[in-house]
């Protein structure tokens, strides 16, 4: 290969895999730092709440890290003048690689999650799991080689893939539609192969901290991340932390129960939320339609075969006027509203960001997960959060995976910080 890699060390901090609580008061600094240029450590302090001594701290260990650097003297309010800091987005890269059905992304972003390279490769899902896992490492090399000299400054990995995670442990423990992925140590081969440290994550999970890193949802610490595609799950951020549940089982936003007397789905319950909105119930609806004659353009854009009839094909078709996919859309739009009116009773986030394949769908099914969640969530009393489209695309959980490796780098930091300080957090250990 082509490339280098050697991991940059955090203030001379032990890069490993053990999973840390993020550090809240160095995002809060860093979200400061990213939002403007020329900020003193007075004005960080200000901005953020936090005791001048705490900001102190926390921009050290950013400089050492490279993160922030000092750019010259501010104007004096009658003592020694202020030291001026900015962010280095490029200080080093980071790397994102999403698992999904029927592709593998890999990406290569610098600390803004602007992506400096990118591979995508089409996977046979039924492929066994050395075929798809060699498809990842090989999406992977290719991104890094794209990347450049780049890629000798890559910090780490992170894994994004469906279904249950082991996180501790590095391991992908199922993933519903992969046949035979069951227990993969998916940490341990990347590891092995490209000598970096690397954390894997569910991949709503990851796509939930890459808008909360870099997208929609930057600056809000109570996030609901929705990913809608071939099944449906949820990130979700409390407080600035994401929640994870028991086992990692947090986020089956997929498998609420929306409609008692619905068709069964796949995990053996009736009505879940997935069968009644997720892409292919958009897909077998429009199937049905055609197959009775409906007037519609969905089968021509289907290529004249009802086979090739996609939730995309359907998106594509309403964004062209066609009323009978518009309706399948607003439908699916009417079940993700109920879905999410329920989640926003529970959980009362600041902001729900969509993403996934249907959320291309565009104002259409916006329109209608707004309206509904509207008129059916308790809390509108209070306020309405804003329903807004992830803008990163299919690229959202790979950009989402590298994002986990900042916060991964970042809790690193802090840990140095609390050693050489002399304390000791019990949380600080891990779960
Ligand atoms: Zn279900």
């Amino acid at each position: 290969m082509g490339y280098s890699v050697r991991p940059p060390r955090l203030a001379g901090g032990k890069a490993n895999d053990t999973r840390i609580l993020k550090s809240i008061n160095v995002l809060a600094v860093l979200e400061v730092l990213r939002s403007a240029s020329g900020l003193s450590r007075a004005d960080i302090a200000r901005a953020t709440g936090l005791t001048p001594a705490t900001v102190s701290s926390v921009v050290s260990i950013l400089i050492s890290a490279g993160i922030a650097r000092e750019t010259g003297l501010g104007e004096s309010g009658g003592g020694r003048p202020p030291v001026l800091l900015e962010f280095n987005p490029d200080a080093f890269h980071i790397a994102g690689v999403d698992l999904g059905v029927s592709k593998v992304i890999a990406v290569v972003t610098n600390l803004e999650g602007q992506v400096v390279s990118r591979a995508r490769l089409e996977i046979d899902a039924h492929a066994g799991p050395e075929a798809i896992v060699s498809r990842l490492l090989k999406a992977t090399h290719t991104a890094f080689e794209a990347a450049g000299a780049v890629a000798s400054r890559i910090a780490g990995i992170g894994l994004s893939v469906p279904g249950l995670i082991d996180a501790e442990r590095g391991l992908s423990v199922f993933a519903p539609n992969i046949p035979g992925w069951a227990n993969i140590h998916i940490v341990r081969r990347f590891r092995d192969e490209f000598g970096l440290p690397c954390w894997v994550e569910n991949d709503a999970r990851a796509m939930a901290i890459g808008e909360a890193m870099f997208g929609a949802a930057r600056g809000y610490q109570n996030i609901l991340c929705v990913n809608v595609g071939r099944g449906i799950g949820a990130g979700i951020i409390v407080s600035g932390e994401i929640y994870r549940g028991k086992q990692g089982g947090a986020g089956e936003l997929g498998h609420m129960t929306v409609d008692p007397n619905g068709p069964m789905c796949p995990c053996g319950n009736h009505g879940c939320l997935e069968v009644m909105a997720a892409g292919p119930s958009i897909a077998a609806a429009a199937i049905r339609a055609v197959s009775t004659g409906a007037s519609t353009r969905i089968r021509e854009l289907a290529g004249g075969r009802i086979e090739g009839i996609t939730a995309e094909v359907v998106s594509d078709a309403a964004d062209q006027g066609d009323a009978l996919a518009q309706g399948l859309i607003r439908e699916s739009g009417r079940y993700l509203g109920i879905g999410i009116a329920n989640a926003v009773n529970l959980l009362s986030p600041e902001i729900v960001v969509i993403g996934g394949g249907v959320a291309r769908a565009g104002d259409i099914l916006f329109d209608e997960v707004r309206s509904t969640v509207q008129k059916r969530a308790f809390t509108t009393m209070v306020n309405l959060p804003p329903i807004v489209p992830s803008d990163k695309g299919e690229d959202a959980s790979s950009i989402g995976a590298a994002a986990l490796v900042f916060e991964e780098m970042l809790a690193v930091g802090r840990i140095t910080d609390l050693m050489r300080a002399g304390g000791t957090r019990a949380d600080m250990n891990g779960p």
